[in-house]
């Protein structure tokens, strides 16, 4: 018997079909109608059904490309299961190149939402209600904030078995067993037993290619470990893609002034070494920013203008180090010529493409 088809926002759409469905979330004070954009990729055959979801931070946009990316993957033409890709799910905040809704929310504090609430709680609503109720499984991708560029990593609830799988299979150098954000999607997603990961990478506001190339593999690798679509063929995975970090912390600077960077992302540190200086503009007062523990970089400001208490270097902590040295060694030797073949630009100018 064929598959049943999938519904969304009143659209079926046939097993063994795609098709993009504009769902309508609200009105411009204009009365121009938004509409949230999700590509459902309905597989002939029956299986799990998973989110994919960028931007909820709306200048979060690695995972717009991320996205784009995965929908391209010839093997999506065998998937077994459901895939729902929504690269923009904050669009206001997108469209205005912020991380924020236009009443200052952040969407991604306002699940599980109401029908009735404000702006905030009717998106989520509205996501929670079409799409996450009828998925099995998610992925939320996110960037370090404006100025902030992490390191790929996961941020999961890893005493969930299915959803620890999630995070291993994806393959991002470091995995950070993350406590729930009350009002966020993987917060609400984890309450209703939805195994969610979510993937940090580069900064907002910018595309770094290495973060959409990891991002990519990433969740085509879990698309594989549910078997939605098949098992590559060839050599075997290495063992040791990911480490778990056993804690994570943030420095911050101890006076206000102007940070040179010392340390670099994803380098190892030891415990006293030096991350960073912080100077006035003359650099007669001049302060370094040491590690407080033994650990990898795994996000650091760019801005060099600091304030006194201000974050500027985030150390994941491992009870084994070696073995996150190892995953990091694993992570540089993957990520040569990741260039998508339509992308002329490298990572950086003086790269050659
Ligand atoms: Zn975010």
């Amino acid at each position: 018997m064929a598959r049943a088809p999938f519904e969304i926002a009143g659209t079926q759409i046939k097993a063994g079909t795609r098709q993009t469905v504009e769902v309508p979330v609200a009105k411009l004070y204009t009365h121009t109608p938004l509409h949230i954009p999700v590509e459902v990729v309905h597989g002939r055959r029956s299986g799990p059904v998973m989110m994919v979801c960028g931007a909820i931070h709306g200048d979060e946009i690695n995972g717009v490309e991320i996205i784009r990316r995965v929908l391209k993957n010839s093997a999506l033409r065998h998937l077994r299961g459901t895939l729902l890709a929504v690269p923009i799910v904050n669009i206001f905040g997108f469209v205005q190149r912020t991380r924020y809704l236009p009443d200052r929310r952040d969407l991604n504090r306002c699940f599980p939402g109401s029908e009735s609430g404000s702006l905030g709680g009717r998106i989520a609503y509205l996501i929670r209600s079409q799409i996450m109720e009828q998925v099995t499984h998610i992925i939320d991708l996110h960037t370090g904030a404006i100025h902030r560029f992490n390191l790929p990593q996961i941020r999961a609830e890893l005493k969930k078995p299915e959803t620890a799988r999630m995070a291993e299979a994806f393959g991002a150098p470091i995995i950070i067993n993350a406590g729930l954000r009350e009002g966020s999607l993987r917060a609400y997603a984890d309450s209703q037993d939805i195994p969610v990961i979510t993937f940090e990478g580069g900064e907002a506001l910018r595309f770094d290619q290495v973060v959409i190339s990891s991002g990519v593999k990433g969740v085509v690798r879990v698309m594989r470990a549910l078997e939605m679509i098949p098992a590559r063929r060839g050599p075997k995975a290495p063992k040791k893609r990911s480490e778990t970090a056993a804690s994570s912390q943030w420095v911050r600077a101890d006076i206000d002034g102007i940070m040179r960077p010392v340390a670099r992302l994803g380098q190892k540190v030891s415990k006293g070494q030096r991350l960073a200086m912080v100077a006035d503009p003359f650099g007669e007062t001049e302060v370094a920013v040491t590690s407080p523990c033994a650990g990898i970089v795994i996000c650091v400001n760019n801005l060099p203008l600091v304030n006194e208490g201000e974050a500027i270097y985030h150390i994941a902590r491992f009870d084994e180090l070696s073995e996150a040295e190892k995953a990091m060694d694993y992570f540089r030797s993957s990520y040569e010529n990741q260039l998508d073949e339509d992308t002329v630009v490298p990572a950086h100018p003086w790269d050659e493409g």
